[in-house]
């Protein structure tokens, strides 16, 4: 999906390849400006140190990478599962001067090619619903985290249970948003202290990020002309509607976790 996708969706949506953060209705941030505070809310979670290595799964084209490596000082090592996007990140960092700070390859997170307990710390931000299975990745996370170390996680929620009509709504996102896994949040905070961590964190943004549904779909159909190309016609207009029909679907949430590796 990453490899034909990602550059007509940095072309509509920006180098952050994730949602917005809104402080509220009077907040008028552009999504260039909301997708950087979704960031900056990640980040703050996982508190790097400079020095620290850090693991970014699923890097997208290194913005968050970058811009935690700017601000901190740490180390990153981004992957993903995308050879373009891998390119795009690489290519990123030398512009930016931080090639010697943050580097990216290609990697499955599913079989993390590292050693145990490698990192300082892991940031997977708007990754996880990708993964065939959390259970297995989150394990794969706990082993390359040394000991006291910790990670920060982003990601997509379910609120509740669903009628039928909203079940349907989530078929269609898990289809044309290639979302593998999505669950209650209870579930998900389950699996992270399953997989052996210390859950320390769980903030409920689904406010906070709401307006990316219809600002996703707002942005595709003003560049309808660039992503028809990629996407066609009637994926434009599926993709659309399903992200309007989200944008009122309660259960459709968002959020943010930190844990701890004893
Ligand atoms: N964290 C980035 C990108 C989010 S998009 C950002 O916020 O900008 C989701 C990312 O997960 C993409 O980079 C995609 O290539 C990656 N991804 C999906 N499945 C993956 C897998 N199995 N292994 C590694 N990366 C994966």
């Amino acid at each position: 999906m990453y490899e034909q996708s990602t550059d007509p969706y940095v072309s509509v949506w920006g180098e952050n390849l994730h949602f917005g953060y809104w402080d509220g209705e009077q907040d008028q941030a552009t999504v260039a400006e909301a997708t950087e505070a979704l960031t900056d809310k990640t980040l703050a979670l996982l508190d790097a140190a400079r020095d620290e290595r850090v693991l970014d799964v699923g890097c997208g084209v290194g913005a968050p990478a970058l811009r935690l490596a700017g601000q901190t000082g740490a180390r990153v090592t981004g992957i993903s599962i995308s050879q373009a996007q891998i390119a795009s990140a690489t290519a990123a960092a030398q512009k930016a001067g931080l090639h010697e700070r943050v580097s990216f390859q290609h990697a499955d997170a599913m079989d993390l090619p590292f050693p145990d307990a490698k990192f300082d710390s892991v940031l997977a931000l708007e990754s996880l619903h990708h993964m065939p299975n959390r259970r297995h990745v989150l394990g794969e996370l706990h082993r390359v985290l040394r000991p006291g170390g910790r990670v920060a996680i982003a990601d997509f929620v379910l609120l509740g249970q669903t009628t039928p009509e909203g079940t349907r709504i989530l078929e269609d996102f898990r289809r044309t948003g290639g979302v593998l896994s999505l669950g209650l949040v209870e579930e998900y905070q389950a699996e992270i202290v399953d997989a052996g961590f210390t859950l320390e964190q769980t903030l409920d943004v689904s406010a906070q990020t709401r307006r990316s549904f219809a600002a996703t779909a707002d942005a595709f159909e003003a560049a309808r002309d660039r992503v028809v190309p990629f996407m066609g016609a009637e994926g434009l207009t599926a993709m659309v509607q399903t992200c309007r029909q989200l944008a009122e679907l309660p259960q459709a949430g968002y959020a943010l976790f930190s844990a701890g590796r004893v």
